[in-house]
């Protein structure tokens, strides 16, 4: 709880149900110890009900973490029908064996659930460890409960109260000990997730436009280009930058200047295929490395472009603002550095620019 307490500023969707599950098991834990002590209803009833939403709020952070829409309705009713189970098992017709087959029938079912919602929901570009820890302490302890609900519910065992020192007491009483910070340990390390995820994204996407940073483009690029020697395929570049954009931050304003960033980040993004990276290199300049494309394939994709975006009614931009873009494109020579296939490009650039603009070059 206070690990999970020191998170809780980072408003991570979850952390607030995790901090809450264990809680409960904490009041849930001390009223089956009182059994013998206290009242049936606290000692048997509570207690019981407590700990099961212990563990489906546990599995309900685990939905908002994963930003589901849906609740697990399932377990709420499912919940519901253990506090009926215990109440009549407790009070009306009196059985132990009932009252822990109906109990963890539940908790094994929640667990199934828990670890095929972590399983399943791993984002594809996060690191598998903190998702499939999860996944395989859920499954570890919906199999411990299996067993349980085996031995009681065939009468396997039989007595008539948790707190017998017997064999099997002891090991369930160590699941139901352990599984609350056995799970804790591993919300706390998808939450940590999180927060590297948000860290990494600051450092590597461009906020304005979306498009990788200069850092995470040239990153990026060094991989590719080392890629591209092992399987012997052509790398391109091509530099993009937009024609006279200081004029429209002196006409429109900056704000406009912002605005026609993003327009022109977007475009190019949903024209570029999947495989090209696509990077801010600052300013109004901008990168695409295109693997396993040729320059004269490059030159015609940005011309293709080029001619989409002329002929786009610029219906998000102030009226009658469009605007044009310049592109210098060379491929890459055999082992280069990425930094002279940049320095051959920028020439084309500058070429593209000197012969009048809203054109694409190659070296
Ligand atoms: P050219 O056709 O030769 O490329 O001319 P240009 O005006 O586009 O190029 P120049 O390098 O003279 O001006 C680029 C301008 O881009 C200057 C700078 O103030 C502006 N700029 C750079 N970053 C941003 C930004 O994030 N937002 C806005 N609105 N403007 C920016
Ligand atoms: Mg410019
Ligand atoms: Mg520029």
């Amino acid at each position: 709880m206070a690990v999970l307490g020191s998170l809780w500023r980072a408003g991570i969707p979850g952390v607030g149900y995790w901090i809450a599950a264990n809680a409960i098991a904490i009041m849930a834990l001390l009223a089956f110890a009182l059994q013998g002590h206290a009242s049936r209803w606290l000692t048997f009833v509570a207690a019981n009900e407590l700990l099961a939403m212990a563990l489906l709020l546990m599995l309900e952070g685990c939905y908002r973490f994963l930003g589901r829409r849906t609740r697990p309705w399932g377990a709420y009713a499912g919940a519901v029908a253990v506090l009926i189970g215990i109440a009549y098992w407790t009070f009306v017709s009196p059985n132990f064996n009932a009252r822990v087959t109906v109990t963890s029938a539940f908790h094994a079912s929640l667990y199934a659930v828990l670890a095929v919602t972590m399983r399943r929901g791993r984002p594809s570009n996060r690191p598998r460890y903190s998702y499939y820890f999860l996944a395989v302490v859920a499954a570890l302890f919906c199999a411990g409960h299996i067993t349980r609900c085996i031995v009681y519910g065939f009468g396997m065992v039989v007595q008539s109260s948790l707190m017998q020192a017997t064999a099997p007491n002891i090991a369930y009483l160590v699941l139901g000990i352990l599984a609350q910070p056995a799970l804790s340990i591993g919300v706390v390390m998808l939450v940590h997730d999180r927060l590297a995820e948000r860290l990494e994204r600051l450092a590597n996407v461009d906020e304005l436009t979306g498009a990788l940073s200069r850092h995470a483009f040239l990153a990026i690029g060094d991989v590719l280009l080392n890629a591209s020697v092992r399987t012997r395929s052509p790398v391109a570049l091509a530099i993009i930058d937009i024609d006279s954009f200081k004029a429209i931050n002196d006409g429109h304003g900056h704000a406009v200047g912002d605005q026609v960033l993003s327009h022109f980040a977007a475009f190019i993004a949903s024209n570029l295929r999947v495989g090209d990276v696509f990077g801010r290199l600052g300013g109004e300049e901008f990168g695409v490395l295109c693997p396993a494309t040729t320059a004269a394939e490059t030159v015609a994709l940005l011309e293709r472009i080029r001619g989409r975006l002329a002929a786009a009614a610029q219906t998000e931009l102030p009226r009658g603002l469009r605007y044009t873009f310049s592109v210098g494109v060379d491929q890459r020579r055999w082992d280069e550095p990425l930094a002279e296939l940049m320095a051959r490009a920028d020439g084309a650039l500058h070429a593209a620019k000197a012969s009048g603009r809203d054109r694409v070059m190659a070296a």
